[in-house]
């Protein structure tokens, strides 16, 4: 069994039998993402990006540096969605619904970019757009654009579409709500930690993943507590005990 197989949940989507090879592609692109192919994204609300930098730390969840009460959502980046597009249909494409005058995509005015992706010969519209960062490489931004209007376009095909909804959620909870504040902490809950038991059947695929550098524990810690689960502290420590430690003393 790969490490992929071992962290995919049960849901599979069942094929009939008179499923074509499009449909048995596209019921690919809805089955759950694998846990390895989700990533961290910070994001912070704006009184966090405005705060004095000096302050910032250095995030083992995204590898970052930024405020330290940021929050995270979790989200299949561009090589992921690629790599499931594929997964789904080999000859899988992409263009963008409109050209300029030099044969090259046209850009909106606010530099966004609509997309047509066709999967398995089924084609849906998607939209794109980033915003301009200071200090990035030239085409960075284009870039970032193409690949935000893909996994747009594949959310319409169902591709990761349980991690939207909860960023779409997590949106509404006010996270970016532009007063500037720092919002209110949430009230206290019961809190109800990951099980035991499916803590030993992962623990083996974890082991494995922290051990080669491939993630942090507090990647794997992330991705298991945004589906509703927080890990107990001996947990936490369990995985952490798996980080392999260099020469120089320096945890990798
Ligand atoms: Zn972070």
């Amino acid at each position: 069994m790969s490490t992929e197989d071992a962290l995919l949940p049960g849901s599979i989507i069942e094929l009939h039998p008179k499923d074509t090879a499009a449909q048995a592609g596209l019921k690919k692109l809805r089955e759950p993402v694998p846990d390895v192919l989700v990533s961290p994204l910070p994001k912070p609300a704006k009184w966090q990006t405005d705060s004095d930098k000096a302050t910032w730390v250095h995030c083992r969840v995204c590898g970052t540096k930024h405020h330290s009460q940021v929050v995270h959502l979790s989200y299949v980046g561009h090589a992921a969605t690629t790599k499931l597009l594929l997964d789904a249909d080999l000859m899988w494409d992409w263009a963008p619904l409109a050209y300029d005058d030099a044969g090259l995509p046209k850009f909106d005015a606010t530099g966004g970019l609509w997309i047509k992706l066709t999967v398995c010969g089924k084609t849906r519209l998607g939209y794109g757009n980033a915003d301009k960062k200071n200090n990035a490489d030239a085409g960075a931004r284009e870039k970032e654009v193409i690949g935000d209007a893909l996994r747009n376009a594949a959310m319409r095909f169902g591709l990761a579409l349980d991690l939207w909804s909860k960023a779409d959620l997590h949106a509404d909870d006010g996270v970016e709500d532009g007063t500037g504040a720092p919002p209110p902490p949430p009230p206290p809950k019961t809190v109800e930690h990951y099980h035991a038991d499916d803590f030993k059947k992962n623990l083996a695929a974890w082991a494995k993943l922290i051990s080669s550098g491939t993630k942090t524990p507090e990647q794997i810690i992330f991705t298991v507590e945004s589906k509703g689960r927080p890990m107990t502290q001996d947990q936490k420590i369990e995985l952490a005990s798996f980080i392999k430690v260099t020469n120089t003393g320096s945890a990798s």
